[in-house]
């Protein structure tokens, strides 16, 4: 069983009756003496679909267990979908997959007071077949990914949180869940709970997150009609855009906003450690706020009706406090193992290939009838053979480098905003005596020798 596609009278009376339900077979599914599934995968996020969907389309029986109403019904994200990680688990899924634009415009805002200065990279390339990153909106994109898995034979259940592991002799063997009589028994159990990881914290497979190896995001949905998308952000509608903004409005804290184009709506958010908010005083929503009221900004938001406000916590871990993300009869996946890019803003297309990576460990475990920590420790090695970890490991002092030198996110663009003022105003000074004021804002702002320490500490950060 599990290779044919789930019914969905199948789902739903898994869902509706606790789990002594009876399977397509004809037997009881979970809770009977004795009987369990090969893999539980506790979270129905890109991490734990990609991994269902892999250990289903192999013939496993697994549960694919998640808290809300419906998969993607609780999850935030900015969020680009970045296509070759999703591409290596769901094979040219932009062809059926609910995205919104196909992003083919990256642009870097550098915000001063009433100005900015900007960067970036346009290819129509990006907007063809193979693509390189999707806009999408997670309550839809995370169903499809989980109806993948059922599809491929999974079972889906949703409304059910898992609140503890189940271990006999060291191994995880179950997971016990919010139902009456809701314990799921399996040789292997895969969380991917996302960053608020409270089962995997609680049966102490990693420790919870803190205030400096969290960021916390807040974001707001602006809808607009797709014909003005199109003509602020100067694309058709079938090109999507990503404005990253860095400036003074973050207030010293090492955070940015952001504002990515949807078919009709608008993903607009700022995120920072919460460390730092917490030092500084501020609220993320009040940051938003203040980049919202920028001019530059809010012409690309005027007339937009707010559909959705949310917060939610993003890893920042140093690459040195990853937990060990596995152990006997576990393993730890996408956010719940720390998987995310801050540096790049990646993090679901880590979280789909741990799911790859964990999917297939446990599919291999099964061959070997061998689900110890020796056995799942390949996970890791998958991890670290593949950009995940490797980038994660080489951009190890990037993140510290950034927290010591927060000037990068006020300091640097308020004077180049200023810089560029002086240099593109044309008036009756002469050339030569501009040269100097250049070099006066520079050494105001941030004095030659900080300047010259910036790039060296940078370039020692990047060994
Ligand atoms: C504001 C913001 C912007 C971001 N932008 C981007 C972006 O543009 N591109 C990008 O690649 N990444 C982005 N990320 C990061 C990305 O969203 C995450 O790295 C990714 O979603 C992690 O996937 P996951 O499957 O590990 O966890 P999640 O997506 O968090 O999914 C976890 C799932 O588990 C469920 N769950 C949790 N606990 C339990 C439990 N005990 N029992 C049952 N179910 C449970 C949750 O309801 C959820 O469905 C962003 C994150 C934020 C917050």
């Amino acid at each position: 069983m599990g290779h044919e596609p789930a019914e969905d009278s199948k789902v739903s009376s898994l869902e509706s009756s606790g789990f002594a339900t009876a399977d397509r077979t004809g037997r009881n599914a979970v809770t009977e003496e004795g009987e369990k599934f090969d893999a539980i995968v506790v979270g129905a996020g890109p991490a734990g679909s990609a991994a269902a969907y892999v250990m289903a389309q192999s013939g496993m029986e697994v549960v694919l267990v998640e808290r809300g109403d419906y998969p993607g019904a609780k999850n935030v994200w900015g969020g680009v979908l970045f296509r070759e990680a999703t591409a290596s688990v769901f094979p040219e899924f932009w062809e059926d997959a609910p995205l919104e634009r196909p992003v083919v415009d990256q642009r870097l805002w550098m915000l001063g007071e009433d100005s900015v200065v900007q960067a970036g990279f346009k290819t129509e390339r990006f907007g063809k077949p193979p693509y390189n990153a999707f806009t999408a909106l997670r309550g839809k994109l995370d169903s499809y990914f989980a109806k993948k898995a059922e599809d491929a034979g999974a079972y889906l259940l949703t409304e059910t949180q898992v609140t503890e592991l189940i271990f006999d002799r060291g191994k995880a063997v179950g997971v016990r869940t919010s139902r009456d009589d809701g314990d799921l028994y399996a040789d292997v159990i895969l969380m991917a709970e996302g960053v608020n990881c409270f089962a995997a914290v609680k049966s102490g497979l990693r420790a919870d997150y803190r205030m400096e190896n969290a960021a916390l995001a807040v974001k707001e949905i602006i809808s607009l009609p797709e014909q003005t998308i199109n003509d602020r952000f100067n694309v058709p509608g079938d090109q999507g855009v990503t404005l990253l903004c860095i400036g003074e409005f973050g207030r010293g804290t090492m955070g940015s906003g952001f504002i990515y184009t949807n078919k009709d709506t608008l993903s607009v958010g700022f995120g920072a450690i919460v460390q730092h908010l917490s030092d500084t005083q501020v609220q993320p929503n009040d940051l938003l706020e203040e980049m919202k009221r920028h001019p530059a900004v809010q012409v690309l938001l005027n007339g937009g009706e707010t559909k959705e406000y949310s917060a939610h916590l993003i890893p920042e871990m140093r690459f040195e406090s990853l937990p060990r993300p596995y152990g006997a009869g576990y393993m730890l996946l996408g956010d719940t193992a720390g998987l995310v890019n801050f540096m790049f803003q990646e993090g679901a297309n880590l979280a789909i290939m741990s799911g790859k990576f964990a999917g297939e460990t446990a599919v291999e475990a099964k061959k070997r009838g061998d689900f110890s920590a020796d056995s799942l420790s390949m996970y890791q090695r998958k991890l670290e053979n593949s950009f995940v970890l490797k980038d994660l490991k080489s951009l190890r002092k990037m993140p510290g480098f950034f927290r010591s030198h927060r000037q990068f996110f006020g300091t640097y663009p308020r004077m180049l905003n200023r810089i560029a003022q002086e240099a593109l105003t044309v008036d009756d000074q002469p050339k030569m005596s501009k040269g100097r004021d250049l070099l006066r804002v520079a050494r105001e702002e941030r004095g030659l020798s900080g300047l010259a320490r910036d790039v060296l500490d940078g370039l020692r950060s990047l060994r």
